[in-house]
Parts: C-alpha cells; structure tokens; sequence
C-alpha cells in the first residue's frame, strides 16, 4: 500500500493533478489559483512544484498533498481517492499484498454487473434491427451520433430474458443481477428483465462508472409507466443521484451556476448546445443531499423547469430548501409545453444559450407566476394574488429587497404598502418544515463511527493491545465493530481473511476492512504514534461508558422519585456524583499522559 501511494506520487505531478480542476497559473517557481475551498477575490491559493503540495493561504489555510486535495475537492475519503489516482496513475493497487481487484467487494462487482450490462445495450442499440430503430428515433430528435456514444445510450430488447440471459452466460449470478436491480426474480428458479423494449440512459457516478439506469419506453407498450429507473441499489440511491454529474462538475465549478433540468434528454441536449454545466434530478424533487453534492461545485443555481410544476408542492420546497442553504436561485421559465431538449431542436444552441443568461431571479420569478393569468382589477384576484405573493415576501430576509417587492406589488394592485404590510404581519411561514432537513455537505462520521475506525486501527497494528479491553468496555459500540474486536482478543494476529471468513463476508465487513486496513497502512507511515492513538481511544472509550452509566443512573432515581422512595435516591445520587468525580480524574489523567 505504502509503495503504491509513493508510485502513484511518483508517476503523476501534483500541478497536473490540481489543473485539471481548476485554472492554475505561473508565479514564479509556484502556481496560483483562486481558493476552491472558500470564495475569493485575490488568489491566495498555491501549488509548489517542488514540495509537490499545495497550501491556501486565504480564508481556510487549508494544505496537503494531491491526495488531500482530490479528498476535498471530490468530496470523498481516502480509499476512494486513493482509487481515482491510481487510474489516473496506471497503478494497480494491492491491499495487504493481494491486489484490490481481486479483493472484490460486493460493490465492485455490481459495478462489473452495470457495466456489463451498459455494453450489452450499446450492442443491441448498434446491431438489432429494432435498435437502428431507436437510433434513428434519437438522431431525429437532434441527438448527434457522437452524443449518443458519449452519454452511451443504448436499447434494451423487447424480451423477458435478454439481459439476463447474456449476463449468466458472462458468469455473474441471478441474484446478483436482482440485487443490481437489473431484474426481478419470478420464482425460485427463474428472473425476468427489468427493462424490456426501452431506450436505455445510463446513469454514471462522479467517476463516470454506470451504476443503475433509466429506462424510456419505445414503441407501444402505452400501459406501462414512460421512463422506469433501477430501484435503490448498494450503488443507486435516487436522493443522492444527479444526472449528468460526472460530466458537468467541473464546469459548474469553472462558470460558477449550476443549470438544473428535469429530464434526462434536456440535460444531454444542454451538453450538446454547450452548455455542459448542466445536470438532471429525474423523477424526484431536490433533495438536501443533491443541495449538498451541487455546493461542492457552486451556489448558484438556474432552474428550468416547466412554469405549471413551479407551482407545485414538491418543487416549491426544494427552492425553498436551496434558498434557505444559502444558494442564488434563479429560473429559467419554460413555457408552452417546450422542455429545453424542444428548444435545443427546435430554435437552436443559441435560443437556449440566451434563455440561460436572461434566467430570472426567483422572487421576479413568483412575482410574475402570481400575477400571469390575472385580472389584477378584480378584488378576488386582487387577494389571492396577495395570498400568494406574502409567504414568500415574508421570507426574503434582506428589508430593501423585501420592501422592492412589496411597493411593486402595491402599484400593480393599486392598493397601499401599509396595507399588504399589515396583512404580511397576520401569517406565519412555516419554518418547522425545514428544520429537520439540514443541508449534509457529505455524511459526517459520528464521534463513534471515528473511535471505532481508529480502535481498530490500532488493534490491526498491535493486536496485543486487545487484552486490555473488556467485554463491558465496548457495549456501546457498534455490534460489526464489537465482533471484530472480540475476533482479535480471541487471535491478537489474525489476519483480514480471516476476520472477513469468520464474519461471513458481508459487504459492510469488507468495506470497513478496507477502509481500516488503508489507515493502518498509512499510520505506520506516518508520525503518529500508536501508544497516543491508543490512550486517546480508550479515553473516548471511557468517557462513551461513563455517559451510557450516567443515562442509566439518573433513570433509576427519576423511577425512584415517582415511587417516593427517597432512602434509596441518596445512594444512587453519592454514586452518580462519584460518576462524575472519575470522569474528571479520568479526563486530567488523560491530559496529563498527553502532555
Ligand atoms: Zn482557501
């Protein structure tokens, strides 16, 4: 492991690394940028060549190598990093000597299945009589041929077992290919095709793998639903999908907007038109995940979505999500039943082109969605028009902003500002809706997920270290990390083959492994000193017990309470108290070991 990350080091340089990303450009022996990581007027952000590092000297004086920035600039942690950089390296990674496509989670090998399966129906789009079909269908709707090859649209034949007929034969198993949620099982024997006589749009992950895909009927099978994605799999999760994402997150990032697209078709004709900072949420609302994996890239978001789905509930709130995390929304309204694929065909690269850069901001948006259609002489329009224009005024929260829009709608409806103001005082937004839903920048690890990533760790290093824990020291832990430390109290030298054949496999094992055997692999390189992680690792162990002790008392004498038994709360209370007189001893004993 160590030599493979010096390999890769060695093969690829660090200015190539960060360029390819963002624009660098030459200060003297150095390169400089603007910050990525936080906004800036002046570039304070550096690459040295010679350290083969970069450093921001700006707001976040954030630093490392080419792997702490693909890290923070991807968003991921080290183990999938580490795996971007050696494909771009050329290195084949070995773990534990054995070399990690041959360790093959159950992740990588539905993977295998997708990709697989994406070939398959390339071949059927490219060779089937039915599939010329298809393509002339796409080329007529002024898709490019060279399109169709990138974003590898494919046809999925019109028969129960096509697809999975050419995967058993590839090797893979039926379940499998059920859990790819590439078919469905229809008795114990047999599995029929998810997808029959459908153009089929893969859906890629950042790093351009297929990891499910939708499906868009051709021909006249009218009964069933027009597009059909893969159900949630271990790769496809649809709050976190967002089509197109591979392609466009760079140039969100280089022009700063994300343009957001309903369907599939509208996102690829973007691209194609050239505008590529472009990606889909298809079929389902904005969720905060979405919000969070766009804010990596930009906050700027430009909407296009149909004028009468505006209005909608689902899509309402997600603006309002997207508001209320900071992001400038602003919308593109799509009239006419003309979605952006009609109008890339229809009126051209350009037409679309301007309709982006006259995209309006969201509150202008409201306002003229609130008035269209109405008779703004009419009392009742007068007053549904007002009711519901407040709730939003209400929420802008700059005053001169708000007060822009409030003396604009009083001349619209020729009636007094102080009026619509008093009637803004009477209602309440809503806000409890949102407060549940915060924005994850990317699925924070728990104090306890990180000590339990650490203990082992560390126990993986030293398994003679587990002697000193007892049963009753890790109840709070997770049950997967508890067994794996009972394994190595057992067998202080067994080995990850072993831990994994002893837990049966599981997909959660061998990701935890591999992600603890990497950390292990970097801790002896590093200068952290086994000893110290150790003693901090049993002081949160400590301090976790003690917590779960103190939940646990402090029950007993509040049940104690409602009986009325006074005698018995003085002892629990003394012991309580002594809880927490060890805690503190613990805690300075621990500062003074650390010191
Ligand atoms: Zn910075």
């Amino acid at each position: 492991m160590t030599s493979d990350i010096e390999e890769i080091k060695s093969r690829l340089n660090i200015v190539d690394v960060v360029s390819s990303y963002i624009k660098l450009e030459k200060a003297g022996i150095n390169y400089r940028a603007r910050c990525p990581f936080h906004s800036e007027k002046s570039p304070s952000f550096f690459v040295s060549p010679a350290r083969q590092t970069w450093h921001c000297f700006g707001g976040c004086s954030e630093g490392g190598d080419m792997f702490k920035f693909v890290m923070k600039i991807e968003g991921v942690d080290f183990p999938d990093a580490l795996k971007m950089l050696a494909q771009k390296a050329g290195v084949r990674l070995k773990i534990q000597g054995k070399e990690w496509e041959q360790t093959k989670t159950e992740r990588q090998l539905m993977i295998s299945i997708c990709e697989a399966s994406c070939k398959f129906y390339e071949t059927q789009l490219k060779k089937s009589k039915t599939g010329e079909e298809v393509k002339e269908y796409l080329l007529k709707r002024g898709m490019k041929e060279e399109t169709i090859n990138e974003w590898r649209l494919g046809y999925a034949p019109s028969v129960w077992q096509g697809l999975s007929d050419f995967l058993i034969g590839q090797g893979y198993e039926k379940e499998d290919i059920v859990k790819a949620g590439l078919a469905s099982k229809k008795d114990s024997q047999r599995i029929f095709d998810r997808f029959r006589g459908r153009i089929m749009f893969p859906i890629f992950d950042f790093n351009s793998q297929v990891i499910g895909f939708t499906g868009r009927i051709f021909g006249k099978n009218d009964d069933e639903a027009k597009y059909l994605n893969v159900p949630n799999t271990l790769l496809y999760d649809k709050s976190r999908a967002l089509y197109g994402m591979d392609k466009a997150k760079m140039e969100i990032r280089q022009n700063d907007f994300c343009v957001l697209v309903e369907g599939n078709v509208d996102c690829i004709m973007s691209h194609q038109a050239g505008i590529k900072n472009c990606i889909a949420v298809s079929g389902t609302a904005l969720t905060p995940i979405h919000l969070g994996i766009i804010k990596r890239y930009s906050s700027n978001l430009v909407l296009a979505f149909d004028m009468d789905l505006a209005g909608n509930n689902a899509t309402k709130k997600g603006i309002d999500l997207a508001l209320k995390n900071g992001f400038d929304v602003k919308v593109i309204p799509i009239v006419e039943e003309k979605d952006p694929a009609d109008i890339v065909l229809l009126e051209g690269d350009e037409k679309w082109k301007e309709l982006i850069s006259n995209a309006k901001p969201i509150n202008e948006f409201y306002f003229n969605l609130a008035l269209k259609g109405r008779d703004v002489n009419d009392l009742e329009s007068k007053k549904q028009i007002v009711k519901n224009l407040l709730p939003i005024f209400k929420k802008i929260a700059n005053n001169i902003e708000q007060s822009y829009w409030i003396e604009n709608l009083s001349h619209k409806l020729k009636i007094k500002e102080e009026d619509i103001r008093s009637e803004m005082k009477k209602i309440n937004v809503e806000e409890s809706s949102f407060e549940d839903v915060k924005l994850i920048e990317r699925e924070k690890k728990t104090r306890k997920d990180l000590l339990e990533e650490s203990l082992l760790t560390v126990l993986l290093i030293d398994g003679s270290k587990s002697s000193l824990i007892e049963e009753s020291d890790i109840d709070e832990l997770s049950p997967l990390a508890k067994d794996v430390i009972l394994l190595i109290k057992e067998k202080p030298d067994i080995s990850f083959e072993e831990i994994n054949k002893a837990l049966g496999n599981s997909s959660e094992i061998v990701n935890l492994l591999s992600y603890v055997a990497i950390s292990s692999e970097l801790m002896k390189d590093s200068d952290i000193k086994i000893d110290e992680e150790w003693n901090k690792c049993l002081m949160e162990l400590r301090m976790l017990k003690g917590k779960k002790d103190r939940g646990d008392l402090s029950q007993q004498i509040k049940d104690l309470e409602k009986e009325g038994a006074f005698d018995k709360i003085k002892e629990l209370l003394d012991k309580f108290n002594s809880l927490i007189k060890k805690d503190e001893e613990n805690k300075k004993e621990d500062k003074s070991k650390n010191n």
